[in-house]
């Protein structure tokens, strides 16, 4: 079987977590954390960064930050997982899902001003396969209506939009370390990206149960106390020592990535030029990180068709995101602003080979001959 997906694994996070044990400091913030959050300060060129327990986590902090309170609009794509909107959704907000464009599947930046009402509070582009949504349309818009944007960059570690990182270009972002991601921090972990001077000081006593714990720890209070809400969302020092192993190898991993995504590229592209699937675009703007590489067939029929056959011979594809408007959560919490042109044609005829670090160039051959030969 070629599995769909394989923890990043490099061969030192397993020093760096007996390491981190045997330090006797492996709760949140400790020696390994300060290298990561040090290491992507730099690298990214952002004002502070908090690792948590996750993205669906550095996501409901953002709400949280953003004082989100009931009856405010939030308007994301329904394309996406359901922690961008159960974020939200927690602190009492609806959803407000606007359509796609099939060439990206991420957020069609035009449908986004006719959604706007007096309630809505806040934009969550979210960065699909790691290729950069239009965010200079995106921020000028946030910015005449006086909103906050919040990027859903759980997928875009190591991608850039004009140069900049994803994830630093709005007020927040959120990084995913799950184990189905690029990065990972022993399986689940994630990253809250603070863009904005106003919100650090909060994040940081958000993070830490709603008190100035971090403060005290840096002397510039002489006792801690509860002073806001929070809760307990910081990563412990463990899994951050698993995460600096694969942050030092970040691009390897990242060149590694864009190998595979070019051979699969490469050798699909024929089946593209006969008219018989379609392969990603990348924007201009955007340099990816090859998170994730997908195909997409005619209509679901094909697709159940093409995931049977693959299977059947040893190769674990995928789908993804029923879109959410559509599940009973989404009817609940949310509505779709305009026409779903897109959304849901295009979700049902994705498909999502498997892409790892360092899965064998062997497999990707197998893989693409498949494909070719469902198609004979
Ligand atoms: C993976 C993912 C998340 C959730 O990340 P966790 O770290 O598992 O909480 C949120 N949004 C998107 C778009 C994702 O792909």
């Amino acid at each position: 079987m070629i599995p769909f997906n394989k923890p990043p694994y490099t061969g030192n996070e397993e020093k760096y977590v007996l390491e981190s044990i045997k330090s006797s400091k492996i709760s949140g913030d400790g020696e390994f954390t300060k290298r990561c959050h040090k290491w992507f300060e730099e690298k990214l060129n952002c004002k502070k960064v908090l690792l948590t327990t996750s993205c669906t986590h550095a996501l409901e902090m953002a709400a949280i930050l953003l004082d989100i309170k009931e009856g405010d609009e939030v308007i994301m794509p329904s394309y996406t997982f359901v922690s961008t909107a159960n974020a939200f959704v927690l602190r009492g907000a609806k959803i407000v899902f606007v359509d796609i464009k099939p060439d990206t599947m991420n957020i069609d930046e035009t449908k986004i001003e006719q959604a706007i009402t007096s309630k809505t509070k806040v934009i969550v582009p979210v960065h699909y396969a790691g290729v950069a949504c239009e965010m200079d349309t995106i921020m000028d818009i946030a910015k005449r209506y006086n909103l906050f944007v919040v990027e859903d960059a759980a997928q875009g570690m190591m991608s850039t939009y004009k140069g900049k990182a994803l994830g630093t270009i709005g007020h927040l972002g959120a990084y995913s370390f799950h184990e189905t991601k690029n990065y990972t921090s022993a399986g689940e972990g994630g990253l809250l990206l603070v863009n904005d001077d106003k919100f650090v000081q909060r994040a940081e006593i958000i993070r830490e149960k709603g008190t100035n714990r971090s403060l005290f720890f840096r002397g510039m209070v002489d006792k801690y106390s509860w002073v806001d809400l929070g809760s307990s969302y910081l990563m412990n020092d463990v899994s951050a020592a698993y995460l600096w192993g694969n942050l030092e190898k970040a691009d390897e991993i990242n060149q590694n990535r864009l190998n595979t995504w070019q051979k699969y590229y490469d050798g699909l592209k024929i089946l593209e030029k006969r008219g018989i699937i379609q392969l990603p675009k990348i924007s201009e703007e955007c340099i990816h990180n090859a998170h994730m590489f997908y195909l997409k067939v005619k209509d679901l029929e094909e697709r159940t068709k093409l995931l049977e056959y693959l299977k059947e011979n040893g190769i674990l594809a995928v789908f993804h995101y029923i879109p959410l408007h559509s599940a009973p959560a989404g009817l609940k919490f949310g509505e779709f602003n305009g026409e779903d042109k897109f959304t849901t044609n295009e979700s049902e005829r994705l498909i999502r080979l498997p892409v790892w670090y360092k899965i064998p160039i062997e497999d990707i051959n197998i893989i693409i001959k498949f494909i070719y030969n469902f198609y004979k």
